[in-house]
């Protein structure tokens, strides 16, 4: 099986279909990359302000985060067992036990009253102080409780059980340890999580549950987090009919897929979007809508459609009247006919108006200046090597981004690598492609096929990169 970049393509690599290297419509494409840098670096990121950790999540922290408390704050106990002196134990072995005098018990959120005595072992939960004197926990499946007459001993198979059952009726007296353990086993030493006075979380961090997670262990109940930026999105074009309409479509007329989709894709990128509606190819109209979101405040604005070379489109010359273009026309499939530029003063995205075009430009252009906005250093896609499972060719002569089906693959000798096939064909206006992709194959310009078996790299859009 074989997928070509698009379905009218020819029916081999055809690199003279291409314009070749150095004439002036190659030229002026920006690689991906490039572009890529110089939109980030014309974000600025947004204001802080403080914000309570119950609405932090997906916000980005503003501020280094300082560990006040070293996390643990003591020495705990890593298992349910017996906290020891571990040179008392350093010949235990089952077949010749070394019995130990139990001093007392702790458990979590309790304090030991005096230090472990030699020959002593005290019963520790996990998450309990490790009493002083004490530099090492036996875990219970190592231990033998004694009966009180200290004849007989009893395995005690799983957690607290030895004569009675349960933990607050034993009030054992002595206990056989069965193996030797080391200085620091099975405890969790101070500081091993956060260290008091170091950093836990730095500026620029998005918080995920996991940062919230941290957050809270660390006693902060406010943090310094930029604010939510507000993001307009504009779908342009005569042919877009009123979002509201259920019924059939009038003749040569389409629904809007790109501004619903691209506000969802600003949503999960943490922004708030402004919804701008829909315009006609109408300079006029296009240029009211940005003048209605410079108005209401949007940190950036995205449009779709009419940003190519044709007679109706007019996105790049409204916004040369009140700002300018920076960059147009990336070497990119899909996505070549792509705008980035300011408008009064905010940065502006033109994107084409084909559904995946617009998509992909997103998540390779857009995403990482709405990251970077909202204050984010990590804004760069996870990339992973993978193996494709049919032969692909590129014969866009521009750097090709697939939609992709990626999966885990186990071979006989279980090493574990990533698989990936293409979704099917993969023309600009198939949008099903994007529903059906988990991730994008990235092809080089200078790659013009890859067989099946070949290597190539996945982007993985929606991955938080970290740093
Ligand atoms: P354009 O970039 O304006 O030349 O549009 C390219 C193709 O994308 C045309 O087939 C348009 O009908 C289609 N298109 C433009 N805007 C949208 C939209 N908002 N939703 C779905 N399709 C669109
Ligand atoms: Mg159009």
């Amino acid at each position: 099986m074989l997928f070509r970049s698009s379905p009218t393509s020819a029916c081999c690599i055809n690199r003279a279909a291409s314009p070749a290297p150095g004439t002036r419509q190659r030229s002026r494409m920006i690689p991906v990359a490039e572009a890529v840098e110089k939109i980030r670096a014309a974000m600025t990121p947004t204001e802080a302000q403080v914000v309570p950790l119950s609405e932090a999540l997906g916000r980005v922290l503003a501020a280094d985060v300082t560990a006040r408390v070293s996390q643990p704050p003591v020495d705990v106990s890593a298992m349910d067992g017996y906290a020891v002196r571990a040179a008392d134990v350093a010949g235990a072995t089952r077949g010749s036990p070394v019995r130990l005098r139990v001093g007392g018990r702790v458990g979590a959120g309790m304090v030991a009253d005096r230090p472990v005595g030699t020959g002593e072992a005290w019963r520790v939960l996990t998450g309990a102080p490790i009493p002083p004197g004490a530099d090492a926990v036996v875990p219970f499946e190592w231990v033998r409780a004694v009966s009180p007459n200290g004849q007989a001993t009893s395995e005690v198979p799983s957690g607290f059980g030895g004569w009675t059952g349960a933990i607050d009726e034993v009030e054992e007296l002595a206990i056989d340890v069965t193996a030797a353990v080391d200085a620091g086993d099975d405890i969790r030493a101070r500081g091993e999580d956060q260290r008091a006075g170091t950093v836990a979380i730095r500026a620029g961090t998005r918080i995920r549950p996991a940062e919230v997670a941290v957050l809270a262990s660390l006693g902060r109940r406010w943090v310094w987090a930029t604010r939510r930026v507000r993001i307009g999105v504009l779908s342009t074009g005569d042919e877009l009919v009123g979002r509201d309409l259920t019924g059939p479509l009038p003749p040569g007329l389409i629904r809007d897929a790109n501004a619903p989709g691209l506000m969802a894709m600003v949503e999960r990128d943490g922004a708030e979007p402004m919804d701008l509606g829909q315009v006609p190819d109408q300079a006029t109209a296009i240029r009211d809508a940005f003048i209605f979101a410079v108005q209401g405040a949007c940190d950036a604005i995205i449009s779709s459609g009419g940003v190519s070379m044709g007679d109706r489109d007019m996105v790049r010359h409204v916004v040369q009247g009140d700002g300018e273009i920076t960059i147009w026309s990336i070497d990119l499939r899909p996505g070549k006919p792509f705008a980035f530029g300011s408008f009064r003063g905010v940065p502006i995205f033109g994107l084409p108006g084909n559904p995946v075009s617009a998509l992909v430009t997103y998540e390779l252009l857009v995403a990482p200046a709405v990251r970077r906005i909202q204050g984010e250093v990590a804004t760069g896609l996870v990339e992973v090597p993978a193996v494709t499972e049919v032969a692909l060719v590129n014969d866009s002569g521009r750097e090709q981004f697939m939609r992709g089906v990626a999966r885990t693959f186990h071979d006989a000798g279980g090493v574990v690598s990533w698989h990936v096939r293409p979704t099917g064909p993969q023309g600009s206006g198939i949008l099903s492609s994007m529903s059906r992709a988990n991730c994008l194959i990235r092809l080089p310009a200078t790659t013009t096929s890859v067989p099946a078996g070949g290597a190539v790299t996945l982007s993985l859009p929606g991955v938080p990169s970290l740093w």
